[in-house]
């Protein structure tokens, strides 16, 4: 997956629209201190389906929306889109969130589930908490983690994390047809 564009709005310290085109090879971002670089790297796992508020720095997930300073009134809405190339066509991500109503996802313009997004970029062999994207204090996080940990980093970055989701998601299929089956078969137990 190539990630081409990130567009940012009343996320965090981006309370106006901005785009960032991200070109093949190496893209820098260079800043003064506190002026939203690491906000952008959060941007974009927080679209990949980031849902912990305290990896994103916040109490709570409404936090990422622009809060307001002393000339600017606080925003009601944080959207952020990701533009990226999966599988040789153009997709693209949003995530939205308003205050009292919590997030919503599209891919290309269709709503869908935090699951399907997640699955997207787990398919892709990357997702919110890739091994790829190397946050502050992150790589010390890495050396302490426990063998069963590493082992999900390595299956993320091995693009097989999204097989444990639909494992779940076909085993509880199964157990629901499974209580069918029996309730059919008292159904037609009753009949005879
Ligand atoms: P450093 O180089 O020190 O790591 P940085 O460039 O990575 O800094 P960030 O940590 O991304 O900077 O940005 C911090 C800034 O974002 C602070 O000025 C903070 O006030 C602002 N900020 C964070 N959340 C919000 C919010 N919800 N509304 C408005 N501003 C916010």
């Amino acid at each position: 997956m190539q990630i081409k564009r990130l567009r940012l709005s009343g996320f965090k310290s981006f309370v106006d629209p901005a785009d960032l085109r991200i070109e093949p090879g190496l893209t820098g971002v260079v800043g003064p201190n506190g002026c939203g670089k690491s906000n952008l790297l959060e941007a974009l796992r927080w679209t990949m389906g980031e849902n912990s508020a305290k990896s994103m720095r916040g109490a709570g997930m409404e936090d990422v929306i622009f809060a307001g300073t002393a000339t600017r009134p606080p925003r009601d809405f944080a959207e952020v889109s990701l533009l990226a190339e999966v599988n040789g066509a153009e997709t693209e991500i949003v995530r939205r969130i308003e205050r009292g109503a919590g997030s919503a996802y599209r891919i290309d313009g269709k709503d869908v589930r935090a699951k399907d997004v997640s699955l997207l970029f787990a398919d892709a062999a990357t997702g919110a908490h890739s091994p790829a994207l190397v946050s502050q204090g992150r790589i010390s996080a890495v050396i302490a983690a426990k063998p069963t940990d590493r082992r999900a980093m390595l299956e993320e970055a091995a693009g097989i994390a999204g097989l444990h989701v639909r494992r779940r998601d076909a085993e509880q299929k199964l157990r629901a047809t499974e209580a069918n089956l029996l309730r059919l078969d008292e159904v037609i137990a009753d009949q005879e």
